[in-house]
């Protein structure tokens, strides 16, 4: 999973009602993958400290390559890898290795650096559908050692007519063991029946995005809903104490928020950084195989893409 600021270039503007946003995701291609990138937008690098949303799938990887992301560093964020369907194989340059299924939560935290590999298991199930979310690490604790943590269970409790998953931080009175650097929560929210009107408190301290992964839902306000379908990210500012929301049977939703992180990011490829100068080091150390290497891949590393200084120029 990756990014580089060209990328960019493609998004369109958000549609703003009310004082929500919501914009809609492009596509970018993750090895033999299509992704629907939700995050980053031209006008908004993070939300709290969440940087990066990739959501991939339902897609079968029968007999195909499925997912397949050969080692590649990071610096500067924690990964976080959650899959609705099917089972992805995580290795990385601290002798990690570890099977991810649905309901559990492969959390990697960077920090100084660490690379890892990602792929679809020889012995796969058919389907695969998750999400990629990177947390940008703040300034204080940017520069701390590389950790890998798997939580095989997650916190779930029922709040307005919804199963919450906390994966990191609390919501509705359950908190996850998750590690965490800021204040953020990221959650999955599902309606095993049709709600209409489903009341969730959240943190007004917090700014919030929402996204459909399965179904179909609505956040309510004042003046009606916001329709939300798969590829749809809606944003709410901070001081909100609730949230409304209507879903139909079945649906899948994810909200990720945080205190607004107040840090300008630079982000190009797999590295979230400040500086240009950063981000050339980080290069440079991965050419020169100072990330450490990614044991029982069966292939090469990734090489970063053509390194373009006019687009390292100013962090936004
Ligand atoms: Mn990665």
């Amino acid at each position: 999973m990756s990014t580089v600021d060209a990328d960019l270039d493609a998004v369109a503007l958000p549609v703003t009602t009310d004082d929500v946003e919501v914009t809609q995701a492009r596509e970018a291609r993750v090895g033999a993958m299509t992704v629907r990138r939700l995050l980053p937008l031209r006008l908004r690098r993070s939300v709290g400290a969440w940087c990066f949303i990739d959501h991939y799938g339902p897609m079968s990887v029968d007999g195909v390559a499925g997912m397949d992301v050969p080692p590649h560093p990071h610096i500067g964020l924690q990964t976080v890898t959650w899959l609705l369907a099917g089972n992805v194989l995580h290795r990385d340059s601290l002798g990690s290795e570890q099977m991810i299924r649905p309901g559990q939560l492969n959390l990697m935290t960077a920090g100084l650096g660490i690379a890892h590999s990602e792929e679809s298991p020889a012995e796969r199930d058919p389907l695969l559908h998750g999400v990629q979310l990177w947390v940008a690490l703040p300034e204080r604790s940017r520069r701390t050692e590389p950790a890998f943590e798997h939580h095989a269970q997650l916190p779930v409790t029922r709040s307005g007519g919804l199963d919450v998953t906390v994966l990191i931080g609390s919501l509705a009175g359950t908190t996850s063991d998750a590690t965490t650097f800021s204040d953020i929560v990221g959650a999955q929210l599902y309606a095993s029946d049709a709600i209409a009107g489903a009341r969730l408190a959240v943190d007004p301290s917090f700014e919030h995005v929402f996204f459909v992964v399965s179904g179909a839902a609505a956040a309510m306000s004042a003046v009606g809903g916001t329709d939300l379908r798969p590829g749809h990210l809606l944003y709410l500012p901070p001081g909100r104490r609730e949230v409304q929301l209507a879903a139909t049977a079945g649906t899948v939703m994810m909200l990720l928020g945080g205190v607004p992180l107040g840090e300008r990011l630079l982000m190009w490829w797999n590295f979230v950084a400040r500086t240009p100068q950063e981000i050339e080091m980080a290069v440079a150390d991965w050419q020169k195989g100072r990330f450490g290497e990614v044991g029982g891949y069966g292939g090469l590393p990734l090489a970063p893409p053509p390194l373009d200084p006019s687009r390292l120029i100013r962090p936004r």
